[in-house]
């Protein structure tokens, strides 16, 4: 069975006098454990239907049925409590918690959603995430001590905290060079590889698409293509081709006796 299953989806919003048809007649099935890129222009579709696939939206028509259960017509609750449970989200601009520590930002999932974990429990969830993301040693960083690709990566470890089975992340390379967007994209790789995460993940360039394992192209609110990644490119060995960057080489230590 399909981890997801869209028939004929359909999405309209109204503006004042004009109805706009974000999705018209979108249909996809996403197997368990795969990773899939979404690409597609500007005003395609994809954030609808990225909102539609994370619960945080209802289609106007049409199915999605996630792990065989039809979801389309739940109301905001249930669509809530099944959100929780099941997906994470990773957004183009972090979302992190200003004035909050890397920490605190990956614990607080666990505060809604209605587990009461005891906090030392939490605390070492979400300390075991952050090492698994190689931020084990910003543990107390608040976001504006964090370069961007940190960030995102304490918004993957968030992301996580709940343990889902479905990861959506809309254009989560957008804010970022070319270096870190490979160093974001090996992390997401190692969770479906590792974890057996599934990942579906929105972006308008081909070439992060090539990480993915399949590559489906949306436009104007319908699949057009949707194809296997032939050559698969693979971002951990495209970072270790990477020469170091100046500011990842260790200081110099302090000569002894130094200080005045
Ligand atoms: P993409 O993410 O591919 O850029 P979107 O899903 O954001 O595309 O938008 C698809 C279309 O739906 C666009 O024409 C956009 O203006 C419209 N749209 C998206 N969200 C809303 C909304 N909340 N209200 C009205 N129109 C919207
Ligand atoms: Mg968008």
């Amino acid at each position: 069975m399909a981890l997801i299953r869209l028939v004929d989806l359909r999405k309209s919003y109204r503006v004042g006098d004009v109805t706009v048809h974000a999705l018209r007649g979108l249909s996809l099935d996403v197997e368990r454990g795969s990773f899939v890129c979404v690409v597609g222009a500007s005003g395609s579709g994809k954030s609808t239907l990225m909102n539609v696939l994370g619960l945080l939206d209802r289609p106007t028509s049409g199915h999605y049925y996630l792990e065989g259960e039809d979801v389309s017509g739940f109301d905001k609750d249930r669509r809530a409590h099944l959100r929780n449970r099941k997906i994470g989200f990773v957004f183009q601009n972090f979302n992190l918690l200003p004035r909050t520590s890397a920490l605190e930002n990956v614990e607080l999932p666990l505060l809604y959603g209605g587990r009461a974990l005891p906090p030392a429990e939490r605390h070492a969830r979400a300390r075991g995430l952050l090492e698994a993301v190689g931020l084990g040693s910003r543990l107390d960083h608040t976001p504006q001590q964090l370069s961007g690709g940190q960030q995102q990566r304490v918004a993957i470890a968030r992301a996580l905290v709940n343990e889902p089975e479905l990861l959506l992340a809309d254009e989560p390379t957008g804010n970022l060079d070319s270096r870190t967007s490979v160093e974001i994209m090996e992390i997401l790789q190692r969770l479906v590889r590792e974890r057996g995460i599934t990942v579906v993940l929105i972006t308008h360039e081909h070439d992060i698409a090539e990480y993915g394992t399949r590559v489906v192209t949306v436009r104007d609110g319908r699949v057009t293509s949707d194809t296997p990644v032939q050559n698969r490119r693979d971002a951990a060995a495209e970072r270790a081709a990477l020469p170091p960057l100046e500011l990842e080489v260790e200081p110099e230590p302090a000569e002894a006796g130094a200080e005045a």
